[in-house]
C-alpha cells in the first residue's frame, strides 16, 4: 500500500504540471500537428516564394522602365537636334551671317545678314522653339555671330564657343546647380555647305521638360541622367541636395550596366537600382526605386498573412484545447478514480456527465466499483464469520478437552472395573453379552476422548527416519480387524525402495488409520479398500481409495472441518486431525470423490519436511 502511495507522490507533480497536461493531450497534439503543419508549411512556402517572385518582377519592371526611359531620352535628344536642324539646314539667312563672320562671302545673300538682324531673327526662332532657353549662331571656328536669349536674361554670351559634340553639358559655378545642355547642329546655306553652327541651350530650369520623366516612374522613384563620368546631368526627384559637379557615389558605378541590385542610397534609404547606357550617347540612365515602395505592398501582405496564420493557429489551438478538454478531463477523472480504487478506496466513483463512450465507460467503472465494494463487504462478512467460528471452535475445543481430561480417568476406571466384573461373573452368557456391549461403548468413549485430546492439544511431531511402506503396513494392521468385522477387503499396494521419510511415524500412522477407518466405514460389506504408496512430483504419496458411498458435492469442502460428520456416532474430528498432522509435516491432504462413486484420499509428503505449526482450519484442499 505504501508503495502505491509512494508512486502517487512521485507522479502527481509531474502529471499535474501544465506541460504534462499538454503532452497528455495526445489528441490535441495530433490535431494540432495535422491541422497546423500544412497551414504553416504553405505559409512558409508562400512567404519565401513571394519574395523571390517579387524580386523577379521588380527586376523585370526596372529593366522595362530603364529600357523605355533610355529610348525616351535618346528620342528627346534627337528631337531637340532635329528642331535645331530644321532651322539650321538650308537657312541662307543665317548662313550668310556665319559666312560673313568667317570671312567667306559666297552665297545667295552675300554678307547681307548683319548682327542685329541675326539677333532679331534668332529671337524670333527662340520664341518658336520655346524648349530652348538660348540660341546662338556660331561661325566655323566657333565665333559668335548672333544670339538670342530670353528677354528677361539678355546677357551677352561668350565671343567664341568650343563645340565638342552635338550635345554637351555645361556646368555652372554652383555645385548644387544642374548643368545646362548645349545642342549644336551644322548650319548650311542653300548650297548645303557647312558654314557654321546653330547652338541651342536648354538651361537647368527647362531640363525637366526636356527629359519629361513620365508619371509611371515619378513619385519616390528617382531617375538620374549621368554623363560618362557619372556626374549628374539631371535628377528627377532629388531626395536631398545633389552635388552636380562630382561623380555620383553609387555602388552601381562599380558594376556592369544592366544589373539590378539593392543598396542604400545617399540618404541611407534602401533602394533597388539599375543603370543603363543611353544608346548613341555616352550618357547613363540610372533609376533607383525605394525598397519600401517596391516591396511595401508585399511586406504588408506577408505581415497580414502571418497575423492571419497566427490568429488562425490560436483559434485552432483554442478549439482543439476546448474539444480535447472535453475528452481528456473525464479520462483523467477516470484514471484518478481507478488509482483510488486500486489503492483501496472502494467509494471512488466518477461523474458520468456525458452520454458518449466516455460516459458509458464512467458508468461501467461505477458499476464495477459498486460490485467490488459489495463483494468486498461480503468477503469481510465471511471473514468475520470465519473468525467467530474459529473462536467458537477454540472455545469448544478447550471445553471438550477439559471435559475429556476430566472423564478420561473415570472412564478408564469403568473400563478396568468392567474387566474385573466380566472375570468374576463367570459364564453367564447374558451378563457376558451385556459386558461386551458395555466394553464397546466405553471403547467408543475412550476413542472420542482420545480424538478430542488430539484435536485440542496436538503434540509436536517427534521426527525420525521413517519408511513409508512400513507406516502403511502398520496402519493396515491396526484397521484390519475392524475391516474384517465389516466385511470389507483391504488391498495393500506398495512401491518398493521408496526413499525414507523424515517424520513422526506414530502420527503418520494415526493419520492413515483415520483415512482407512473412514474408507471402511463408508464401504458396504463386500466392498474393497485399497491403500497404496508411490512417488509423485518428487514427493512420497499415500493413497487410500474405496468403493463406498462417496462424498456429496456440497460436503466436499466441509469434510476437513472439525466436528463435521455425517455419522451419528462420529466425532467429525478424524479428517481434521489427519490433515493437521500431514500439514505439520509440510505435506498436503486432498480428496477426490463423487457421491456413489467411492472416494480417493491422497497424502503427499516431502522426504524432508519443514515441520510447521500449521493450525489453520479454514484451509480446505479439495479437488473433484
Ligand atoms: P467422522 O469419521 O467421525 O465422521 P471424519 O472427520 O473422519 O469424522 O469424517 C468426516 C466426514 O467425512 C464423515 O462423517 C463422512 O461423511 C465423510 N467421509 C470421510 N471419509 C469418507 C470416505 N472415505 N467416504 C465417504 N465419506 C467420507
Amino acid at each position: 500500500m505504501s508503495g502505491v502511495d509512494g508512486a502517487k507522490e512521485v507522479r502527481r507533480p509531474w502529471r499535474e504540471s501544465p506541460l504534462a497536461t499538454l503532452l497528455g493531450r495526445r489528441l490535441l497534439g495530433w490535431f494540432l500537428v495535422l491541422a497546423l503543419l500544412p497551414l504553416l508549411a504553405s505559409n512558409l512556402i508562400g512567404y519565401l516564394r513571394s519574395h523571390q517572385i517579387t524580386e523577379e518582377v521588380l527586376e523585370q519592371s526596372l529593366e522595362a522602365v530603364t529600357q523605355v526611359q533610355v529610348l525616351h531620352v535618346r528620342n528627346r535628344v534627337d528631337r531637340y537636334l532635329a528642331l535645331l536642324s530644321a532651322v539650321a539646314v538650308g537657312n541662307e539667312f543665317l548662313a550668310s551671317g556665319a559666312r560673313a563672320a568667317s570671312g567667306v562671302t559666297r552665297g545667295v545673300m552675300g554678307d547681307a545678314a548683319t548682327r542685329p538682324a541675326l539677333d532679331v531673327y534668332l529671337h524670333r526662332q527662340l520664341v518658336e522653339l520655346a524648349d530652348f532657353s538660348e540660341l546662338m549662331l556660331l561661325g566655323l571656328e566657333g565665333e559668335l555671330v548672333g544670339s538670342a536669349t530670353p528677354l528677361e536674361s539678355s546677357e551677352q554670351g561668350p565671343q567664341r564657343v568650343e563645340i565638342a559634340g552635338p550635345v554637351e553639358a555645361l556646368w555652372g559655378a554652383a555645385e548644387s546647380e544642374p548643368p545646362a545642355l548645349r545642342f549644336s547642329v551644322s548650319l548650311t546655306g542653300i548650297g548645303g555647305d557647312h558654314v557654321g553652327f546653330l547652338v541651342g541651350i536648354v538651361g537647368p530650369a527647362l531640363l525637366p521638360s526636356f527629359f519629361q520623366i513620365p508619371g509611371h516612374v515619378a513619385g519616390d522613384i528617382e531617375s538620374l541622367i549621368l554623363d560618362q563620368e557619372w556626374r549628374p546631368l539631371y535628377v528627377s526627384h532629388p531626395h536631398g541636395p545633389v552635388d552636380y559637379s562630382r561623380p555620383l557615389e553609387t555602388i552601381l558605378a562599380g558594376m556592369s550596366l544592366g544589373t539590378a541590385t539593392s543598396y542604400q542610397d545617399r540618404e541611407g534609404v534602401e533602394v533597388i537600382g539599375r543603370a543603363s547606357e543611353i544608346p548613341e550617347s555616352s550618357w547613363i540612365y540610372l533609376t533607383e526605386q525605394p525598397d519600401a515602395h517596391a516591396l511595401g505592398a508585399l511586406r504588408r501582405l506577408r505581415q497580414a498573412s502571418i497575423y492571419v496564420a497566427f490568429a488562425f493557429a490560436l483559434l485552432v489551438v483554442g478549439a482543439a484545447w476546448f474539444v480535447s478538454g472535453g475528452i481528456v478531463a473525464p479520462i483523467h477523472r477516470l484514471v484518478d478514480a481507478t488509482r483510488r480504487l486500486g489503492a483501496g478506496d472502494l467509494e471512488a466513483r466518477v461523474d458520468a456527465v456525458t452520454r458518449d463512450e466516455i460516459g458509458a465507460l464512467s458508468l461501467a467503472f461505477n458499476e464495477m466499483a459498486s460490485e467490488l465494494a459489495q463483494s468486498a463487504s461480503r468477503v469481510k462478512e465471511l471473514h468475520q464469520r470465519e473468525i467467530e467460528r474459529a473462536q467458537q471452535l477454540a472455545t469448544v475445543g478447550e471445553l471438550a478437552s477439559g471435559l475429556a481430561h476430566e472423564i478420561k480417568n473415570p472412564v478408564m476406571g469403568i473400563s478396568s472395573g468392567l474387566d474385573l466384573v466380566k472375570r468374576r461373573v463367570g459364564d453367564d452368557p447374558e451378563v457376558e453379552l451385556l459386558m461386551e456391549q458395555l466394553a464397546q461403548e466405553v471403547g467408543r468413549i475412550e476413542r472420542a476422548i482420545r480424538d478430542l485430546l488430539a484435536f485440542a492439544r496436538p503434540s509436536d511431531p517427534q521426527l525420525g527416519s521413517v519408511e513409508a511402506n512400513q507406516v502403511a503396513e502398520s496402519a493396515l494392521r491396526l484397521v484390519q480387524p475392524f475391516a474384517e468385522q465389516s466385511g470389507v477387503f483391504i488391498d495393500l499396494r506398495l512401491v518398493p525402495d521408496l526413499p525414507r521419510l523424515l517424520a513422526d511415524g506414530e502420527m503418520m500412522r494415526q493419520a492413515l488409520v483415520n483415512l482407512l477407518v473412514n474408507a471402511v466405514q463408508a464401504t458396504d460389506s463386500g466392498g474393497r479398500v485399497q491403500i497404496s504408496t508411490g512417488i509423485e512430483e518428487g514427493n512420497v504419496r499415500f493413497r487410500v481409495e474405496d468403493t463406498g458411498r462417496g462424498i456429496a458435492k456440497d460436503h466436499l469442502d466441509r469434510v476437513f472441518r472439525p466436528f463435521f460428520t455425517t455419522r451419528h456416532s462420529g466425532t467429525g474430528l478424524g479428517l481434521s486431525i489427519s490433515r493437521e498432522i500431514i500439514e505439520r509435516h509440510g505435506g498436503r491432504l486432498e480428496v477426490v470423490s463423487e457421491e456413489g462413486q467411492g472416494a480417493v484420499f491422497k497424502v503427499v509428503l516431502p522426504f524432508e519436511p519443514e515441520v510447521s505449526d500449521c493450525n489453520d482450519d479454514s484451509v480446505v484442499r479439495t479437488s473433484t
